[in-house]
C-alpha cells in the first residue's frame, strides 16, 4: 500500500518559530517537546546526524522544523531510541516516515515497539504529584513501528555514530539503553537517570536540575535500575542529557550521580518497593 505524504496535523502549525535545538555541545543539541527531550547528534550542517528519541506525540513538525534549521534540508541517517515509552516515541512513527530512516532500539526493547507487548501500567501511588497520578492515563502501548524498527548492533556500537557506543541500562524498560562518547565522556541517559523529579508537576514547570533516578511511576524493576545507575556513574560523565530536565556538566553532575548510585534505595526506590 502506497503511503500517504506526511502532513502536519492543524495543532503543530504554531510555535514553529520557537522550534529551536538548543546547544549543549558543538555537536550534541537538544530540544524538549512539552517535558521530553530529543536530542540532536552531529554537527551543524555536516553530512551524517542522528537523532535520539522522538518526543511526545504531535511534536512532528516541531522536531523537524528545529532539525531544518540545525542541518538544512539534511535528513538524520538514523533515529535511535533510549526506550520504547509513549513520551520518547510519540512522534517516531511521523518522523521516521517523513525522512524514511530506519529507527534502532535494543533488541530486549523491540517487541513493544512492534506492537506484540505493552509496558505495565503506570503506578498512580508511588512518588505523588500531579504527573504520577495521571500516569495509568498515558498509553503504555507504543505505536507499532514495525516497517521501520530493527536491533541495535549487539557489539555495542551505534549505527552512523563511530565515536558512541551504548550501553544496556535496564530497569527502567528492559531495553533501556544509554549512550556514551568516550573521548569526551558525553552520556545521553534516556530515563535511566534524570536532572528533574519527574513526578512533580512543579519542578517538572520549573525545570530546576538535580540528579535524580528514573521516573518511578513507569520503572518496572528496581534492582537493575540500580545496577544500572552505578554502571553510568562509573563511567563518571562530564556531560549528560537526559530524557528529562535541563543537561548538566562538571562536578555538579558527577558529585549527584555518584550520590545517587551509591544512595539508589533512600534516594530513588519509593517506599513501598522495599525488600
Ligand atoms: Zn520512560
Ligand atoms: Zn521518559
Amino acid at each position: 500500500m502506497e503511503e500517504k505524504p506526511y502532513e502536519p496535523l492543524q495543532d503543530e502549525h504554531w510555535d514553529m518559530e520557537q522550534a529551536i535545538a538548543e546547544d549543549v555541545l558543538e555537536d550534541v543539541a537538544y530540544y524538549r517537546t512539552l517535558m521530553v527531550n530529543v536530542i540532536f547528534i552531529g554537527k551543524p550542517y555536516e553530512e551524517k546526524w542522528v537523532l535520539i528519541d522522538c518526543g511526545i506525540g504531535h511534536y512532528a513538525q516541531r522536531i523537524i522544523e528545529a532539525a531544518k534549521k540545525r542541518y538544512g534540508d539534511v535528513p538524520p541517517s538514523a533515529i535511535i531510541l533510549t526506550h520504547g515509552h509513549f513520551d520518547h516515541v510519540g512522534s517516531a512513527k511521523k518522523l521516521a516516515k517523513y525522512w524514511d530512516v530506519p529507527i534502532y532500539a535494543h533488541e530486549k526493547e523491540m517487541d513493544y515497539l512492534i506492537g506484540e507487548r505493552s509496558y505495565p501500567v503506570g503506578n498512580s501511588t508511588i512518588g505523588g504529584g500531579l504527573i504520577s497520578v495521571l500516569s495509568p492515563f498515558f498509553p503504555t502501548t507504543p505505536p507499532n513501528l514495525k516497517k521501520w524498527v530493527e536491533p541495535l548492533p549487539a557489539d555495542g556500537s551505534v549505527p552512523f555514530l563511530e565515536k558512541w557506543r551504548y550501553i544496556h541500562t535496564p530497569g527502567h524498560t528492559p531495553g533501556h539503553i544509554s549512550l556514551f562518547r568516550d573521548s569526551d565522556r558525553t552520556m545521553v541517559s534516556g530515563d535511566a537517570f534524570i536532572t528533574v523529579k519527574q513526578e512533580s508537576s512543579l519542578a517538572v514547570f520549573i525545570q530546576h536540575q538535580h540528579v535524580h533516578g528514573p521516573p518511578a511511576y513507569f520503572t518496572h524493576n528496581w534492582p537493575e535500575a540500580e545496577q544500572s545507575v552505578k554502571k553510568l556513574a562509573a563511567l563518571n560523565p562530564t556531560t549528560a542529557i537526559t530524557g528529562h530536565g535541563l543537561p548538566m556538566s562538571g562536578e555538579d553532575l558527577q558529585n549527584q550521580l555518584s550520590d545517587l548510585a551509591h544512595n539508589f534505595k533512600e534516594l530513588a526506590i519509593p517506599k513501598d518497593h522495599y525488600h
